[in-house]
């Protein structure tokens, strides 16, 4: 009964509607990562959870339209503009459109969707795995925790492949710098040199394995594709973690 009554109530603080927005900003983060910001207009402000996404609706001058489903990056404390991470697929259609967005653009949107959020009563710390532009979710978590000022130790484990697609450097360096709890983890799997800043060399599973002996005491998050998830949530499951305590956002 309790459960049926909370998911009533989590329907209700989350009614799930049409958005119609426009571009604040638009640009390039890495070679292959961009980030916009949509404005809300009408209804001018969305009530969301950290880790949440929306359904972008893409459109094209001659073709249907493309629906993409986007997680956002930024805090549910900013209800106003949505912060967006994309990776632009060399063969994805609805990527490649959405690179093209200019500043002034309408954009219309659904949301909020997803069951991907932050379980708020549990006491256990919090380890946040993720892989590419899957990192989006964690930032509006982290920030959002911090904001509220909410105790927790994070530990963030981050895959990419090189140096140079740390796209969202700079905002994970922001919030390390005001929230002392994290530790921040980047994984990269094909860098072999030196570079200028400290990283795991090898995939985000190394070092995991390499961390823990065992992954009890954690609530654990996973997001990326499914093959990451995958090898993710089997190695924490090898070492102890309960299933019941993984939760996972797949993007393909
Ligand atoms: C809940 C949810 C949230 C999502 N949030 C984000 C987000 O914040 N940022 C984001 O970039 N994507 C996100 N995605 C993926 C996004 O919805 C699209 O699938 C993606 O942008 C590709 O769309 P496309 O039309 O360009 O390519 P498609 O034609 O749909 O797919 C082309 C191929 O690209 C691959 N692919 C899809 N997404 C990725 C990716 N991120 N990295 C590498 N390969 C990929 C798939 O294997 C697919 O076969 C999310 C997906 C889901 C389900």
């Amino acid at each position: 009964m309790i459960k049926f009554l909370s998911v009533i109530f989590q329907k209700k603080i989350h009614m799930i509607q049409n958005f119609k927005s426009k571009v604040k900003s638009f640009k390039y983060l890495s070679k292959d990562v961009f980030e916009f910001v949509l404005e809300l207009i009408e209804p001018d402000c969305i009530d969301f959870k950290a880790g949440q996404y929306v359904t972008i609706k893409i459109p094209h001058e001659d073709e249907k339209p493309l629906f993409r489903a986007y997680s956002v990056a930024s805090s549910p404390l900013n209800n106003k503009e949505l912060l967006f991470w994309v990776k632009h697929i060399k063969i994805g259609e609805g990527s490649k459109r959405l690179a093209q967005l200019k500043i002034g653009d309408e954009v219309m949107l659904r949301g909020p969707m997803g069951e991907f959020i932050l379980r708020e009563n549990s006491d256990r710390d919090l380890l946040f795995v993720a892989g590419g532009t899957g990192i989006a979710p964690f930032h509006s978590m982290i920030d959002y925790i911090q904001r509220k000022g909410i105790k927790k130790n994070i530990n963030v484990y981050f895959g990419l492949k090189n140096r140079n697609d740390f796209f969202c450097e700079d905002c994970i360096e922001n919030l390390i710098r005001i929230y002392p709890n994290i530790k921040f983890n980047l994984c990269l799997s094909r860098e072999n040199g030196n570079v200028d800043m400290d990283y795991r060399k090898g995939r985000v599973t190394k070092a995991l394995d390499e961390d823990f002996k065992e992954f009890k005491n954690f609530d654990a998050y996973i997001c990326g594709g499914k093959e990451f998830i995958e090898d993710v949530e089997n190695l924490l499951i090898s070492k102890g973690q309960e299933k019941e305590n993984i939760f996972y956002e797949k993007y393909y």
